[in-house]
């Protein structure tokens, strides 16, 4: 009998110490982001092309024309994009009446179009031009990177088909990290750790599922300033360098003769080709007359080299409150971005953002201005308060 209870109490106890060891919280020394006047080198603020429901990949034919959709991806189009593209064409090539010969419109050129016209032309289908509004002025230049679903308005009965597309678009960028993707160099990703709260949606979670990215750590951030961060979870996942992805992918179809001609395409009856493919963003919500698109409104504030560089090495994800009122910060590697007049990269030391308002597009151009120097405010004293525990100096 006393055999007994010492062997349950051994039982016990081993079992108690390696659970305190699970749960115990690795602490990780991190270095905030220089945060002051001086250290802000610009505001930008760009919209994400939301679809409610789902985001919109379709083939269909609307009197002599193929028409395929791939558009509405939110905040997660760099997340989706090579997923979305391979599920469009699939929906094509499954359309009646589809060869090799007949000439392709693609319309737009985000990372959606110009993958869909590099993949189209991989498979040896005649891709004959790129119509688009605007070269750089979309959000695909301007997002901030992070591999993640987030910001995806995605029902109940589309999670799967997401979680698929995400997996798919996942193991691109692997085969990119690995250096064995066949278009894009090793140097558009970067495998980091992001550190979300314990109660923020990581947008990873599936990922960690699948095993696809190694089981989340309990951790408590340290930014050596005494500001102690409880509570959170460390993921691994990739930081996507997207103007670098866009000048790669804007290369690729160069390089494969396919022209890019500027223009706005007002209706699907001015394509003189009969098979379009429709990578238009919120563009779908006039050209496709799809009034499920809605416009949510992004700020990114970009740091200079005077905010340091080993804030470059790691992601933040967070939800924080602010005024009692739940919100978002997010920190993100990004070292270029694109300048206002579309002329130049300019380098910078990541950016901060996290904001995810609908419908200011209904704004007057002085409202909406008001409003965004109202945000850039607000996320300022988010970020200073989260890094450094008091508001943004002034
Ligand atoms: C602030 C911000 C941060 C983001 N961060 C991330 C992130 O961290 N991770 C992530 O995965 N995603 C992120 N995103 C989302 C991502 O950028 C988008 O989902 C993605 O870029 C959508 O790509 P797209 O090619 O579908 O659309 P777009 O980039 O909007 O491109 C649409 C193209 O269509 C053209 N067009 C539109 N209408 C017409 C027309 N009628 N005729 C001709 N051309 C037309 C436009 O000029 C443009 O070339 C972010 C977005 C924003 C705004």
């Amino acid at each position: 009998m006393k055999k007994m209870i010492q062997t349950c109490l051994l039982i016990f106890i081993v079992h108690a110490v390696s659970l305190s060891a699970e749960c115990e919280p690795t602490i990780v020394q991190l270095a905030p982001p220089v945060l002051n006047p001086q250290t802000i080198l610009k505001e930008q603020a760009c919209t994400r092309p939301m679809r409610e429901g789902s985001f919109k990949i379709s083939s269909e034919k609307v009197g002599s024309k193929t028409i395929t959709h791939i558009y509405g991806h939110g905040g997660s189009g760099w997340t989706t994009l090579f997923g979305s593209v391979n599920s469009g064409i699939k929906l094509f090539q499954a359309m009646p009446g589809v060869n090799k010969e007949t000439p392709i419109r693609v319309i737009g050129s985000g990372c959606m179009g110009l993958t869909t016209a590099i993949e189209l032309s991989r498979l040896g289908y005649k891709v004959v031009g790129i119509t688009t509004k605007s070269l750089y002025d979309m959000p695909s230049w301007r997002a901030a990177g992070y591999f993640a679903l987030v910001s995806v308005k995605t029902s109940p009965e589309e999670q799967e088909n997401l979680n698929a597309i995400g997996v798919d678009t996942f193991k691109n960028y692997q085969l990119i990290d690995q250096g064995k993707h066949p278009y894009i160099t090793q140097d558009a990703v970067r495998y980091l750790p992001v550190y979300c709260s314990e109660d923020t949606d990581s947008g990873v979670e599936d990922l960690e599922v699948r095993g696809l990215i190694p089981a989340h750590e309990h951790v408590t951030l340290d930014f050596g300033n005494g500001v102690l961060r409880p509570g959170f979870l460390k993921y691994m996942t990739y930081f996507m360098n997207t103007p670098n992805l866009m000048q790669q992918l804007t290369a690729q179809v160069r390089k494969l003769g396919i022209p890019i001609e500027l223009g706005k395409v007002e209706s699907f009856n001015d394509v003189k080709e009969t098979v379009i493919f429709n990578c238009t963003g919120l563009g779908a919500r006039e050209l496709n007359q799809d009034d499920k698109m809605i416009a949510i409104r992004g700020h990114l504030i970009a740091l200079n080299e005077l905010s340091g560089t080993e804030h470059m090495d790691y992601m933040i994800y967070t939800k924080v409150y602010q005024d009692d009122k739940e919100a978002y910060i997010y920190m993100f590697p990004k070292a270029v971005i694109v300048s206002d007049d579309e002329k130049s990269y300019i380098p910078c030391r990541s950016v901060l953002g996290g904001t995810f308002i609908p419908n200011l597009d209904k704004l007057s151009s002085e409202e909406l201005a008001k409003r965004d120097a109202e945000e850039y405010q607000k996320m300022l004293d988010r970020n200073a308060l989260f890094f450094y525990g008091k508001p943004f100096p002034r």
